[in-house]
């Protein structure tokens, strides 16, 4: 069986000073504590090097915020799959919310992304989720299976062969930031329902760990956890503060 996953999404936040800070202060609770889950920390681009350096023979994985949806080649300012795999990453979010409707990527941007990765051996984490509107308006899980629906379907190929490197994580963008997380009801009902959808497209994709992400903090953690297919936990603007990211890695 798969570990249970802890992944801190710091964003575009901190300086290179408190990047290394914080990966250290981590790294020494990791080493204190042995924790039989997956940890990953997902810094800015620019720290990614300094930070593998860090962390290199630990437990804790290391996870890009990003990835070019071309090989290399004349793309300026991108950065490849295979240079984050030159880099140490283990791990790379796409379909972030903050990508979809700030940067405005699509469906064929992520499609894009997702076989760069899995070409480079770098294990993607799929984020998805509705929007405020769309569950005010009683849409969630049409709006899910929308958006699994094109993600399969157009991965279909590279997914089948590999489906050991896709990560789903749900997070509703309404929770995002906002202190804000769906009710324990809510929750059993949609990962019930996202894990029956992946199944539904194929038996390979039985064992896809799904994550929820969205205004996790030390105090609802374990809760979400004891949540039934909870894998994981993708977590924002708690995980840039040391004791927040390390007591969540421990109540679990
Ligand atoms: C995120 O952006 O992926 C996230 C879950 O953020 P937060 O934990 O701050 O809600």
């Amino acid at each position: 069986m798969s570990k249970k996953i802890i992944a801190g999404n710091w964003k575009q936040n901190g300086t290179l000073k408190s990047s290394i800070s914080l990966t250290k202060k981590v790294l020494q609770a990791v080493k204190k504590k042995k924790y039989t889950h997956e940890i990953i920390i997902i810094p800015p681009s620019i720290f990614l090097l300094p930070i593998k350096d860090l962390i290199h023979k630990s437990q804790i994985k290391l996870g890009a915020q990003n990835v070019s949806a071309f090989n290399d080649g004349a793309y300026t300012g991108e950065i490849s799959g295979s240079m984050l795999k030159d880099s140490g990453v283990d791990y790379c979010l796409v379909g972030h919310s903050e990508r979809r409707h700030i940067i405005k990527e699509d469906e064929s941007d992520f499609s894009s992304k997702v076989s760069r990765l899995i070409d480079n051996d770098i294990k993607v984490i799929y984020c998805f989720g509705e929007t405020l509107n769309d569950y005010k308006n009683k849409k969630t899980k049409l709006i899910i299976k929308r958006q699994l629906k094109k993600l399969f379907f157009n991965n279909k190929n590279s997914l089948k062969k590999h489906p050991s490197k896709l990560i789903l994580a749900y997070e509703p963008v309404w929770a995002i930031g906002t202190g804000l997380i769906p009710s324990p009801e809510e929750l059993v009902s949609t990962f019930k329902y996202i894990k029956n959808t992946v199944n539904k497209f194929d038996k390979k994709y039985a064992s896809i760990q799904i994550l929820y992400g969205g205004s996790v903090t030390p105090d609802n953690a374990s809760s979400l956890m004891d949540t039934e297919h909870i894998d994981g936990l993708l977590i924002g603007g708690a995980s840039l503060i040391a004791k927040k990211f390390i007591d969540i890695c421990s109540t679990i």
